[in-house]
């Protein structure tokens, strides 16, 4: 019985040490190994087989997203806007439209009566023009957030930028004729002095954000709500992303984010 045991044992080990060079060799990089050491039991090393994988990816077969936006650099003297102007709260998500994460989105602000400013991006809206069509059909505020996420767009020159935030709301239109676009967003913040000048120039916005739990690192859900929670305060603009790569965690802290901002600012559109 020991003996069984024994080889029992060895097989786990040699199991988990072939699963971990298979894992090795194909695994996306953020995959974490957990190798058995020579002195690791085998009870608890056969924990680890079972273990969801750190980043399970809930998209099979779509297409790569625009590239996650950067953390804003140097906020500098451009004025763009950072709160709503009264204690109430604006929740706005970027990168979408998304096909699987911006319809979970919607579903969950009309579930709790909440309407959002959904920065989208030309390409995507290309692509999802139905979900655009449903954002403007449940109340929500639109804000272009370029063709394809361009990060240094505003550092191109001024009529490069006009082309690029009038071809995105060209695309924009073409799915809601006569849609208003209130806003303008630009990727990772990366505000100049041009692209603040010619968003301006075409009646939009310079949309910036007072609470950023950087959900595009891909934190837990748990993460997410804290951090929103920790930062809001009177006014808040709140950024988060509903588009450019797996939002589970994101959705998931929604519901709290929801409640308590709610109960204790009220979530309000921007204007
Ligand atoms: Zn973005």
């Amino acid at each position: 019985m020991t003996q069984r045991a024994a080889i029992v044992s060895a097989l786990v080990v040699l199991a988990l040490l072939v699963g971990g060079r298979w894992a090795l060799g194909r695994g996306p990089v953020d995959t974490i190994l957990v190798e058995p050491g020579p002195g690791m039991p085998a009870a608890s090393a056969s924990a680890s087989p079972d273990a969801p994988p750190p980043s399970p990816s809930s998209t099979p077969g779509h297409k790569p997203p625009p590239k996650s936006p950067k953390p804003p650099k140097g906020t500098g003297p451009i004025e763009t806007r950072r709160l709503t102007g009264s204690k109430k709260i604006a929740l706005t998500f970027d990168d979408g439209p998304h096909p699987v994460w911006t319809p979970k989105v919607l579903d969950l602000l009309r579930q709790t009566g909440v309407k959002a400013t959904f920065c989208l991006v030309g390409t995507e809206v290309k692509q999802y023009p139905a979900l655009v069509k449903r954002i403007v059909r449940e109340g929500h505020t639109l804000c272009n957030h370029t063709w394809h996420h361009e990060l240094d767009l505003g550092t191109k020159p001024e009529a490069e930028i006009r082309a690029n935030l009038e071809a995105t709301n060209r695309e924009i239109r073409r799915a809601v004729p006569g849609a208003k676009i209130k806003f303008f967003r630009h990727p990772g913040g990366m505000w100049t002095a041009a692209a603040v000048k010619v968003s301006r120039d075409l009646g939009m916005t310079a949309l910036g954000w007072d609470v950023d739990p950087l959900d595009w690192k891909k934190p837990t859900a748990d993460a997410i709500r804290t951090r929103v929670i920790n930062q809001a305060r009177p006014g808040s603009i709140v950024l988060l992303h509903d588009g450019g790569g797996d939002r589970a965690a994101t959705l998931a802290a929604c519901p709290g984010i929801v409640s308590e901002l709610k109960h204790k600012y009220g979530i309000a559109l921007l204007r």
